[in-house]
């Protein structure tokens, strides 16, 4: 059913063409260490993060006898990348739900099932699932992103201790809780196995800089996973000091309050102008859907507004996290405070189990949220008048990190 695909794509960067298959790269060095996955183009209006892999990967293969662990270079969506657009039928970076992956490793398909993304599916997770079977971790994946807007790197990714150790050295902003939101992306579901996950998006699509930023990211994430030393990483303190300085030195926390999504057929346009992380006032006018106005809500910053055709999120609005308050939930983590949770009026345990509280947002409506996210309750499922807040099974280390 699948054959081995390879595409040609124009490095814009350095002038000539490359052959981009699914393994971009697979490199093995001594066996005690990380296993890194690096994944680009899971939208294929995106090969910066492609090229980038290209790049630094060559370099690499070359310095192989210092790598600790193993380094996989993986390409998402082939098809898409060859012919320039974000998806064909299906955004590949939205189906990775648990029944859905199972299937995908399954092959339980009906051939009017088989659409592109369901064979790039198959074949990505194929790949991973066979790469983690046979290796111990700690695993790291670093997804590379890029924006239709014009943006400073950033970095989304799930509020785990572990995730926010990964990145704490990684001098851009990090936006937290976007899982709350997106359908089933790549990263919540490996997340969810224990691996630490990140995605990095390395701004706009299809720029020179945005490959340099990729660039940068993935010597960085090579050092921070202990995959390399720092003093082995040729030019490590000029990729760091590139981050820094494309960043405009902005490496604070944001949390995201709220995402406008658009339902198929909805005519979605934003208004002109508006840059990520750009700050916004309450009732400022922000986009129109269906001819309707939409304004802000609250205070805030914009964040990830749509300039292109193809996409359901039309925009999301954040705010910034206090690094006091990012100190206190790791404390109340570590003293495993969200036992207390379930005596708080208008909170009780799911199942008699901690992973998941019901609150009641008539009793509780002007703390819950707050609290929950603090201990690590991210996810919501609304039901009704209750809410469904589920921790992270994962939170310090994963189930066979050492
Ligand atoms: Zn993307």
């Amino acid at each position: 059913m699948l054959k081995k695909k390879t595409i040609t794509l124009f490095d814009f960067t350095e002038g000539h063409a490359v052959q981009i298959s699914r393994v971009i790269a697979e490199i093995k060095g001594k066996p005690s260490g990380p296993t890194v996955f690096f994944i680009g183009g899971m939208h294929g209006n995106e090969p910066t993060g492609v090229l980038a892999l290209k790049h630094v990967m060559r370099e690499v293969e070359r310095l192989q006898p210092l790598l600790r662990g193993n380094v996989y270079a993986l390409a998402g969506n082939l098809t898409a990348l060859e012919r320039g657009e974000r998806f064909i039928q299906n955004d590949l970076n939205r189906v990775w739900h648990a029944d859905q992956v199972e299937r995908a490793k399954k092959r339980d398909f009906h051939p009017t099932e088989i659409i592109n993304e369901v064979e790039e599916q198959i074949e990505l997770w194929a790949k991973i699932d066979n790469i983690m079977q046979n290796s111990t971790g700690p695993f790291f994946f670093v997804n590379l992103h890029t924006t239709s807007v014009q943006s400073v790197p950033f970095v989304t990714m799930s509020d785990t201790i572990m995730n926010r150790k990964f990145v704490s050295k990684i001098p851009v902003p990090i936006v937290l809780g976007i899982e709350e939101y997106l359908t089933e992306p790549l990263l919540s579901y490996v997340n969810e196995l224990g691996c630490v996950s990140v995605a990095f998006e390395g701004g706009q699509h299809s720029e020179a800089a945005s490959v340099h930023n990729h660039e940068a990211m993935i010597w960085l994430s090579l050092a921070y996973s202990g995959a390399m030393k720092q003093i082995e990483i040729p030019g490590f303190r000029k990729h760091a000091e590139h981050l820094k300085l494309s960043t405009e030195k902005n490496s604070a926390v944001y949390e995201i309050r709220s995402r406008l999504g658009i339902e198929p057929g909805q005519m979605f346009q934003m208004m002109p102008g508006f840059v990520n992380f750009q700050e916004i006032k309450q009732d400022q006018p922000l986009a129109r859907l269906d001819g309707k106005t939409v304004r802000a809500e609250e205070d805030g910053m914009i964040f990830m507004p749509l300039y292109q055709a193809q996409g359901s999120d039309g925009f999301f609005t954040i705010r910034k996290i206090r690094r006091f308050w990012l100190g206190v939930s790791y404390v109340f983590r570590r003293l495993k405070l969200f036992r207390l949770l379930r005596f708080l009026p208008g909170v009780r345990p799911f199942m008699d189990s901690d992973e998941t509280m019901v609150v009641n947002t008539a009793v509780a409506k002007w703390y819950s949220t707050e609290i929950l996210h603090l201990m690590g309750y991210r996810r919501k499922k609304k039901r009704g008048g209750l809410i469904l807040f589920m921790r992270r099974k994962y939170d310090f280390k994963g189930p066979r990190n050492r």
